[in-house]
């Protein structure tokens, strides 16, 4: 860890969860969102992020996975983990209630400044990741794709990877960016928190 930026980010402390809207805090200041289906690598991403291990939880400890998680990062910013998306046995009721909730938190949210989608490298794009880009789309609401575990392809194969996914989102607008991550490797850190920076009015000291 060397900048300012990484001391800024490392700061994160979980604040919260929240099951639904009105169990969130006050909708002040500013907050960036994740999302991902499960096992994407959206926790281990958040962890890296912010320099922590068990920040977020992994798919590995099941618990706080249905929650709106939220983490500050200052009195007025903050990271929020949005459930993951995906599980297999998960009850179709409790799909319908995430729906309804993130739905509800990305529509209402007023501090949400954008959001990051987190996809594995390998199998980006899937329908919920299509869902999270027209929604990005509707509301012009900043959306930054994260292609995690981007070590697990040579360089080659992962900027090309890079290059078919920024070439099938702009349909989707120009608010839609992407970039190559790896939370085992570090890799596309830098990039990352300059995005998450802005969103949240960060400036530097
Ligand atoms: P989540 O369900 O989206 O929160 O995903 P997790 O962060 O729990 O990661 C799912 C699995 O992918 C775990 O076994 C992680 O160790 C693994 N994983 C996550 N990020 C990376 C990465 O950057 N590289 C590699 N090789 N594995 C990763």
């Amino acid at each position: 860890m060397s900048t300012t930026l990484d001391s800024f980010f490392q700061q994160a402390l979980f604040l919260t969860s929240a099951a639904k809207l009105s169990q969130c805090p006050p909708d002040e200041g500013f907050e960036v969102a994740f999302a991902g289906r499960s096992n994407s690598g959206k926790s281990s991403a958040i962890n890296a992020l912010t320099f922590q291990n068990k920040l977020a939880r992994t798919s590995k400890t099941p618990g706080r996975t249905q929650l709106i998680n939220f983490f500050s990062l200052s009195e007025s910013q903050r990271i929020v983990d949005l459930p993951g998306y995906g599980f297999a046995k998960v009850p179709e009721k409790l799909k319908i209630d995430w729906q309804k909730n993130m739905g509800e938190y990305l529509e209402k949210r007023d501090c949400l400044g954008g959001i990051v989608v987190v996809m594995d490298v390998r199998h980006p794009l899937k329908p919920f990741d299509i869902m999270m880009l027209e929604w990005s789309e509707h509301w012009n609401m900043p959306l930054h794709i994260l292609l995690s575990k981007a070590d697990k392809l040579k360089k080659g194969p992962a900027n090309a990877a890079l290059f078919k996914v920024q070439k099938e989102v702009k349909v989707y607008g120009d608010q839609v960016t992407a970039q190559l991550f790896s939370s085992t490797k570090n890799t596309g850190l830098e990039k990352a928190h300059a995005v998450l920076a802005e969103w949240l009015g960060y400036n530097t000291p």
